[in-house]
């Protein structure tokens, strides 16, 4: 094993080396950057303030809680929620996990069940599906996450997205050439009538950092994939990034913040016509009325009453 070169700052044993900014840092000055990081792109995209209550989604991974440590640290009001999908042990792990960390520092988590909000477990809404289990999964989360915020009186919500996210979703976009979904992509979406502050401070750090992050706080996070993960196309794309920056390392984050600089340039130039969705009031291009989560709760309805 190749020993790490000295901290560039104090010159004590190193921790990590920071490839894409050729930084070799000790543990106390990588969690100093780490915060700095993340301070300063809440300030930059004026995400949030000390004085608003932020409601960080915990879904019991690195990125959520190394989030959720972070603010508490940075010393933001903050507040977790964590949705119990019911995808087996998967799931039973995330929440024992989500649930101990709130413990840990003394912050409140609210805890929803999908089987009570929907009346199925995701598990079962996948296995009685054709359409792809994340797919689905994601419309769910999108929705309830909004919802549960939105009925609580929360103005904003954190989530965990890390950079290596971000550059894969934006690839996909890119190669679909998913305009709207482009233009959406941003470490803000402002609210909206019924649509709560969607925010992503840690856009700007990989997930190297925050497992990083992780280990030097002794946080422990569910280190285990989700059973429907296997095949995804979010993991290709994770993949093919990564291959790229072991090449070239600094392309993820000269993407990302290139792509964030030009995306006015992909304004659509033609909006979608979007009107309320008759079951819950959410904005929707669906020409089927329904929003598709509302479509997914009518079929979960069926299957229950005809079993
Ligand atoms: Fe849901 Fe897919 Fe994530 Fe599993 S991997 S929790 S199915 S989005
Ligand atoms: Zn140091
Ligand atoms: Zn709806």
């Amino acid at each position: 094993m190749t020993r790490l070169k000295r901290c560039r700052i104090c010159k004590k044993e190193g921790y990590i080396y920071l490839r894409h900014a050729n930084l070799p840092l000790c543990k106390e000055h990588f969690i100093s950057r780490v915060h700095f990081v993340v301070q300063d792109t809440i300030k930059k995209y004026e995400m949030f303030s000390k004085k608003e209550k932020i409601l960080v989604a915990v879904s019991g991974g690195k990125d959520s809680l190394a989030l959720w440590h972070i603010l508490k640290e940075l010393g933001y009001d903050t507040e977790g929620f964590h949705i119990d999908l019911g995808l087996g042990e998967f799931s039973n792990v995330s929440k024992q996990i989500s649930e101990n960390f709130a413990e840990k520092h003394g912050i409140k988590l609210n805890i929803f069940s999908l089987e009570k909000e929907l009346g199925s477990s995701m598990e079962n809404i996948i296995e009685k599906s054709y359409e792809k289990p994340c797919s689905l999964c994601g419309t769910v989360k999108r929705h309830l996450m909004n919802k549960i915020a939105y009925e609580m009186g929360h103005k904003v919500i954190a989530t965990g997205h890390n950079l290596d996210d971000e550059a894969s979703r934006l690839l996909g976009n890119i190669l679909s050439w998913q305009e709207e979904y482009l233009y959406r992509q941003y470490p803000v979406l402002p609210e909206e009538e019924v649509l709560v502050r969607k925010v992503k401070p840690l856009v700007f750090l990989s997930r190297k950092e925050l497992l990083m992050y992780c280990k030097a706080n002794e946080i422990e996070y569910a280190d285990m994939s989700c059973p429907y993960s296997k095949g995804a196309r979010s993991l290709v794309l994770l993949d093919v990034i990564e291959k790229i920056e072991e090449r070239y390392p600094a392309t993820k984050i000269r993407f990302v913040r290139g792509f964030y600089k030009l995306r006015e340039r992909f304004k659509p130039s033609q909006y979608v016509e979007l009107h309320k969705c008759p079951g819950c009031g959410i904005p929707t291009a669906s020409e089927k009325e329904l929003c598709r989560f509302c479509r997914i709760k009518e079929r979960v309805k069926r299957d229950v009453l005809a079993s």
